[in-house]
């Protein structure tokens, strides 16, 4: 079922959205971005006369506690959406079951945090740090029961099932994925933004139009080495970059100085450009750097080659040249996936390499490309660089797109599907 399909007048939809943002220390909301992105799929529920539930996290408490009540958010989400919005403080209680049962068409009720409740995620909670593997697994046996109940009472609020919350996809959480269960093929659904997010991952990674250039950037091969090798398996041109680099010019003999590296990963750079030439992908890397002689936004810098960094500095962006060679490959592509920057770009003298790597993918988008860009920095980096309206698809997901991206099944995915 597609969210354009269903007709929600009379229905009560439970609408998982990621409502995450971040608060300042009053509360208040520093970035909406989250919740503007789930009002569309809200305002066509209430426009076809359905009723709305609202659920969702914030943070990560292992327990109720004021800082991360979702009431903080009611009153902006409510002027979002322009309607008034109910609250039950706890989303087990008799007053939420009643206030659910009791919604109106146009109406929205909002659940407290979810992750209040183990159950949500479905890890046991205030374990003893001594406790043995016996206890262990009875706790996490005992968890997983409850936590089949607590997805069954989230799903009797109920007739149908929306899932708009692409950033906890990849998570196998009980509102995230598996209450899912308690609704039929007909009753459950992605709203708009998981929808655009499930077709912008699968245009990347199954609807390729070639060349289809990779940017793979950020501090460690270690984190990125699972996508790494899936995207082997895909693209034309590999642009490794970010504090990566060193630990490819390192395993190269290169001269690093002070630069971020991973020495006990020289092995896996030098067999991830061995995978890179078996398979014929054109693997990319830095051949300069802008480097400095401390890891701060007003050090001394100058640029040098990539691989005769002086001792005592540090590369911490890319050079001119290796901007001209990324910019190249890119403006020839036309699949092009970005994550990660290419410097410390919250430094503000160490940004030009990932603005640059931002421009030309504008450039390429203008000329057809279709292109992704996912996972917070990068997301930051386009926002930062007023990029983001020339790119074809902004991710709102991190872990989530990178997971889908590896060619992993995505559990929030998995269950509307199945
Ligand atoms: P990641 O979280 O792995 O995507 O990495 C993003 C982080 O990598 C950002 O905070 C950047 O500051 C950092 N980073 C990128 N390039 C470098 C570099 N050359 N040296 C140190 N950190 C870097």
């Amino acid at each position: 079922m597609t969210i354009d399909q269903f007709n929600f007048a009379g229905k009560k939809a439970f609408v998982r959205v990621d409502f995450n943002v971040p608060l300042d220390e009053n509360f208040n909301i520093t970035d909406d971005t989250r919740i503007r992105a789930a009002l569309p799929t809200l305002k066509k529920i209430l426009a076809d006369g359905g009723s709305v539930i609202i659920g969702s996290h914030l943070g990560r408490p292992k327990g109720p506690v004021d800082k991360f009540s979702l009431k903080h958010i009611l009153k902006h989400v409510s002027e979002l959406l322009e309607v008034n919005i109910l609250f039950a403080d706890d989303c087990m209680s008799a007053d939420a079951a009643t206030k659910a049962a009791t919604l109106s068409p146009g109406e929205v009720l909002m659940l407290e945090n979810l992750r209040f409740y183990a159950e949500e995620e479905g890890k046991p909670r205030g374990l003893a740090e001594d406790a043995t593997d016996e206890q262990k697994a009875a706790a996490k046996k005992e968890i997983k029961e409850k936590q089949i109940e607590f997805s069954k009472r989230l799903a009797s609020y109920a007739d149908c099932y929306v899932n708009d919350a692409f950033g906890t996809a990849h998570r196998a959480h009980a509102s995230t994925a598996l209450m899912a269960k308690y609704f039929d093929k007909d009753h459950k659904m992605f709203g708009y933004l998981m929808e655009k997010e499930v077709k912008a991952v699968d245009k990347v990674l199954n609807d390729i139009r070639r060349p289809f250039t990779a940017i793979m950037g950020g501090s460690k091969v270690s984190t990125k080495i699972e996508i790494i090798e899936n995207l082997l398996n895909k693209v034309d041109n590999l642009i490794i970059t970010g504090g990566m680099t060193y630990t490819f010019t390192k395993a190269m003999n290169g001269k690093i100085g002070l630069s971020i590296c991973e020495d006990d990963k020289l092995d896996l750079a030098l067999d991830i450009m061995k995978k890179a030439k078996e398979k014929g992908v054109n693997l990319v890397l830095a051949v300069d750097a802008k480097i400095a002689d401390s890891f701060s936004n007003d050090a001394n810098t100058k640029f040098c080659k990539v691989n005769e960094i002086p001792d005592g500095w540090e590369g911490l962006d890319i050079g001119p040249e290796s901007e001209k060679l990324f910019a190249d490959v890119i403006k020839q592509s036309k699949t092009i996936l970005w994550n990660g920057p290419t410097g410390v770009f919250e430094f503000e003298n160490f940004t030009h390499g990932s603005r640059s790597v931002g421009e030309a993918i504008v450039e390429a988008t203008k000329n057809g490309a279709f292109s992704l860009v996912g996972g917070g920095d990068s997301v930051a980096c386009v926002n930062k660089f007023g990029l983001a309206s020339g790119v074809s698809y902004v991710s709102t997901g991190g872990g989530a797109l990178l997971e889908a991206i590896e060619g992993k099944v995505l559990p929030g995915i998995a269950a509307i599907n199945e």
